[in-house]
């Protein structure tokens, strides 16, 4: 058994990554807003604490993403959009960035919504928050994996943050149930052998990539993300462009080989391969094919593992209430990639690691001194 300091209140936190750091820095602003000093936390992890930080957005860190209705923000989480409406309401992006504010990180938006810092490294949002965190003296980090609820049998308030990561057993101990975990934003295997790789395509509704062993990027994310509880195989439905401007080309250039006139909106080596009349004049094409061709099929047989991996699947979110507070064990609370919540790529995981973890910390809080105190 872990033997903890002598405080009133004992705060053991599981995982040390971005939620469960988010929520140890929220309990203690909290604390320390109210003047409150009984307690102490103890934050547990097998490695180094917001090691998994470090390779988000690429090295850059992809903090949240600039949507600023509730629900439309939440429509990009395949699992968990319902369950985020109450959480977001408590604590959405503009609490977030305030809070990184606070701890010297500005941030900016690109185009399409991500918000990054400005320093442009996860490894500063990484050093940001722990200086933040060691201006405290009632937290205390021990390298520890825990394997059994049963360990932390001295503390009187439990917050498991441990990820998807090798977690199942830890939970069930708790006597939670787990939905099955399923890899999500993943890269695919395809069916067909394209011999393509490197060329990219942006199509109508995303951009991707074909690789060795089949397709990656932004659309394949997310489509791996919609489809993880789908069996192999399955198809996918692409559409690479809007097929009324291929008719404008047809219309205006009859006599151009219908190949030609798609390689001015495809890569001419995709094009070559996808469609079979290449050579043949526009005008003989008939119109069905002509949007057939503005579709692209393919057989998804498996996944591999590339760019942002996020697991589907966890602690199931009936057994939480709204501030993902146990219904099944008192005192014991989940935040993060843990409970059954995923997003798309663009910062939403991150952003359910924010807010699902500031909301614990507030009821955490709430739980010892009276809610009506607090700020
Ligand atoms: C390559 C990559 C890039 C990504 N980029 C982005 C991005 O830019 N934006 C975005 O929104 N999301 C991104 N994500 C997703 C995001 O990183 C996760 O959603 C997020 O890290 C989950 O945070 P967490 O704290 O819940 O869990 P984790 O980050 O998994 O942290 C859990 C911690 O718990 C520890 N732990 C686990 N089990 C135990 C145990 N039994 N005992 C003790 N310690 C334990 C682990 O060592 C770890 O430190 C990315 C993911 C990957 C893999």
């Amino acid at each position: 058994m872990v033997q903890s300091s002598p405080k009133k209140n004992k705060i053991a936190i599981v995982g040390a990554g971005p939620s469960g750091i988010y929520c140890a820095l929220t309990i203690l602003n909290l604390f320390k807003k109210n003047n409150y000093t009984d307690f102490c936390i103890d934050v547990f992890d097998k490695d180094e604490p917001l090691k998994t930080i470090l390779k988000t957005g690429n090295g850059r860190c992809n903090i949240t993403n600039f949507t600023s209705d509730i629900k439309e923000f939440a429509s990009n989480y395949p699992r968990g959009e319902k369950f985020l409406y109450s959480i977001f309401s408590r604590h959405f992006i503009f609490d977030t960035l305030d809070f990184f504010k606070s701890i010297g990180i500005d941030t900016y938006t690109e185009d399409d919504n991500r918000v990054f810092p400005v320093s442009q490294s996860a490894k500063d949002v990484r050093n940001k928050l722990l200086t933040a965190i060691s201006d405290f003296k009632n937290i205390k980090f021990i390298k520890k994996k825990i394997h059994l609820a049963s360990e932390l049998s001295s503390y009187n308030k439990i917050v498991i943050s441990c990820g998807s990561k090798d977690s199942e057993n830890l939970i069930k101990s708790f006597g939670h149930e787990i939905v099955e975990f399923k890899k999500a934003l993943c890269a695919l295997n395809i069916e067909n052998n394209y011999n393509l790789q490197g060329v990219s395509i942006k199509s109508e509704d995303g951009d991707f990539i074909f690789t060795r062993k089949g397709v990656s990027g932004p659309l394949i994310f997310k489509i791996s993300s919609i489809n993880a509880y789908k069996d192999f195989p399955y198809e996918v439905k692409i559409k690479l462009y809007d097929e009324n401007k291929l008719f404008e080309l047809v219309k205006k250039y009859p006599k151009k080989s219908i190949g030609n006139l798609i390689s001015t909106m495809l890569p001419r080596s995709f094009v070559k391969q996808h469609v079979p009349d290449f050579d043949k004049n526009a005008c003989e094409i008939s119109k069905s094919h002509l949007v057939n061709y503005s579709f692209l099929k393919l057989k998804v047989i498996s996944t591999y593992s590339e760019g942002e991996i996020v697991r589907a699947g966890g602690v199931k979110l009936s057994d939480l209430d709204k501030n993902c507070k146990s219904k099944l064990k008192d005192n014991l609370w989940f935040c993060g990639e843990i409970i059954d919540v995923d997003g798309f790529c663009g910062g939403f995981n991150l952003q359910n690691c924010w807010s699902s973890a500031y909301c614990v910390a507030f009821d955490v809080v709430s739980s010892i001194i009276s809610n009506n105190n607090l700020e």
